[in-house]
């Protein structure tokens, strides 16, 4: 397929799955706006190695001005969003009584708010243009919980529901709107789970594989690829009847 002449915002994507599915948007033809903090440099320099055209704004997404500027900047640089994937996000892991109230609150305003943000600041342009897909990248964590992630559990369980929602308000049009749930992928955000788990026993492989083995059936790794290509599938038309699902690409971890 190609969504040659489309643009896609990818937030948080200047590394890890938002990378992994901006990748595969430009490799389909997809102009992208990345997002994210550091470097954009090499980000930008991979995407446009595909013909596309690359911008990035370095919002705050925890911050809605933020927010705001840049699609005002999506808006006036490319015309148009027609793809949104709400990708960016952060973790902390602490028992709920220990969870610093820092924490929740950036954790809340990142994950779940700014999903709502993007969301209602896309939706008009699509309508109006008469197509568009938001896919949010939650998790597992959105349909199962696990301790010492209370506000990640909860702003992904409110961004499934947020998510069905959206896809219910969006059901006549070429809207739609879904969010993935995937288990294990090793980017910066799991790795410093791994560091950690490794601090306490000395052995990163062992750590490593204790990560995986806990919840993780298939013992290996999503990737952000497998993750690009199936928002390249909902992008397409055999994915257009697919409305407020909440997809788990997850090696079995739901199965049990
Ligand atoms: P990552 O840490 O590799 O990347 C996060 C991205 O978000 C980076 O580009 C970072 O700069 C950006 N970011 C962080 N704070 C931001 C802010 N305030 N405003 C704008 N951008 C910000 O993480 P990842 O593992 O690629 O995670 C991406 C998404 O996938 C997250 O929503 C995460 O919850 C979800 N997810 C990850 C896994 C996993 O195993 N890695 C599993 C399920 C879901």
């Amino acid at each position: 397929m190609t969504l040659s002449g489309k643009t896609a915002l990818v937030t948080g994507s200047t590394s890890g799955i938002g990378l992994g599915i901006a990748q595969v948007l430009a490799k389909a033809g997809a102009n992208i706006l990345l997002n994210g903090f550091g470097d954009p440099g090499p980000a930008i320099a991979t995407l446009k190695a595909s013909g596309v055209r690359v911008l990035h704004h370095p919002a705050d997404l925890s911050d809605v001005a933020q927010i705001e500027q840049m699609f005002s900047l999506a808006e006036r640089e490319f015309g148009a969003v027609d793809i949104l994937v709400n990708n960016a996000g952060i973790q902390h892991v602490a028992p709920v009584e220990q969870f610093p109230v820092e924490a929740w609150d950036k954790i809340i305003a990142l994950n779940l708010s700014a999903v709502f943000h993007g969301s209602r600041l896309a939706l008009p342009g699509m309508r109006t243009r008469g197509w568009g897909r938001i896919v949010n990248i939650a998790s597992v964590h959105g349909l199962v919980g696990s301790t010492g992630k209370a506000a990640y559990v909860a702003a992904k369980h409110g961004v499934v529901g947020l998510t069905k929602v959206i896809g219910l308000e969006t059901a006549t049009s070429n809207v739609t709107c879904n969010a993935i749930c995937p288990g294990w992928v090793l980017t910066p955000l799991v790795q410093k789970q791994i560091d950690d788990r490794a601090a306490v026993s000395g052995d990163l492989v062992q750590a490593q594989h204790d990560l995986l083995a806990e919840k993780q059936p298939s013992l290996a790794f999503v990737t952000p690829q497998h993750l690009g290509e199936l928002v390249l599938f909902l992008c397409s038309e055999a994915g257009s009847q697919v409305r407020g699902a909440a997809w788990n690409v997850d090696g079995g971890w739901l199965a049990q």
